[in-house]
């Protein structure tokens, strides 16, 4: 048996489609601004292809470059002015940023009806007491591709392998509103084997190629590889690819999340737009 592939592609089409869908039904086309500061080469590639999607998809995009030297207060006071610019739907700060600029003062200054990537506290909160809101796109996105696949949540064991606030605690958060039975574990869990060995899905989002093998994996569970390594220039996942030979669905890495992940954005960006224009999401 070899897992079905749950190919990342095939879903952000489908959310570009209900996105050009709702953008139809809109006044005036969203408007997203992307903010970066310096010029990591990662930072340009990941805004550049975030920008073609909103193209593709008729989002109004700008990207604002504030100089590697650009301070605090400049950077505050840009958001500021983003922030009281009606025009402006959505705005996304590109991290990392340089690290003498304080991340969080940063992320929380930006309005949170604005906050595409979801990471303002006021989301966080909106997300763990079952409120509308803006909320992280990888692990929105996840959602997204086991309902596009049809795969049932509720009541399943969902493991997830990793707790940071981009990835492991959101999704924690949202397969809880779907009402699954979530664990999460870290670099302190306790045999870790044994805890992943109970997921009826599993999530790893951690960055270490291979951490995720076969003997791991339940037969018949359904694999999220969300990690992303690189080894010899190659793109590796978490998951080690013959866990296709256990698992009934698994992503492909390249071609599975990450894909899905810079759809989302584009979806936020007209929830937003939707939110703060009165409309519905
Ligand atoms: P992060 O902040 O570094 O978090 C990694 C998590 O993995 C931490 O919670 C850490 O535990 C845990 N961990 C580390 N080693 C472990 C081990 N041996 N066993 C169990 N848990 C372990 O990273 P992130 O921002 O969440 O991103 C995670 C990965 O996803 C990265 O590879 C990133 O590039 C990738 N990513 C992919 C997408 C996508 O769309 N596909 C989007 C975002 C990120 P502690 O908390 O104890 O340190």
């Amino acid at each position: 048996m070899s897992a079905y592939r749950l190919d990342g592609r095939e879903v952000a089409d489908a959310l570009l489609d209900e996105v050009m869908e709702a953008i139809r039904s809109l006044d005036l086309p969203p408007k997203l601004v992307f903010v970066r500061v310096g010029d990591d080469p990662a930072s340009i590639s990941y805004v550049r292809s975030k920008e073609r999607l909103a193209r593709r998809a008729g989002i109004f995009s700008e990207v604002v470059v504030l100089p590697a030297d650009a301070d605090q207060q400049e950077l505050l006071s840009l958001i500021a002015r983003l922030n009281e610019n009606d025009r402006v739907d959505g705005v996304l700060v590109q991290l990392p940023l340089p690290d003498r600029l304080d991340e969080t003062a940063i992320l929380n200054a930006i309005d949170p009806e604005k906050d595409v990537d979801g990471f303002h506290p006021v989301n966080v909160g909106r997300l763990w007491s079952g409120q509308v809101g803006l909320f992280p796109c990888t692990p929105t996105g996840l959602i997204t591709i086991l309902d596009h696949f049809g795969i049932e949540i509720e009541s399943k064991h969902v493991v997830i392998v990793g707790r940071s606030n981009l990835v492991g605690k959101p999704a924690a958060a949202l397969f809880l509103r779907r009402h699954a039975t979530v664990s999460i574990a870290h670099s302190r869990t306790k045999d870790l084997p044994a805890l992943v060995r109970q997921a009826d899905i599993l999530v790893s989002a951690v960055g270490k190629a291979g951490l995720i093998t076969p003997d791991m994996i339940k037969q018949g569970a359904v694999v999220l590889d969300v990690g992303f390594s690189r080894d010899d220039g190659k793109i590796k996942g978490d998951v080690r690819p013959d866990v296709a030979e256990v698992a009934s669905y698994l992503t492909p890495m390249p071609g599975g999340t990450g894909l899905v992940t810079v759809a989302m954005v584009i979806k936020n960006t007209v929830t937003a737009a939707l939110l703060r224009r009165g409309g519905n999401d």
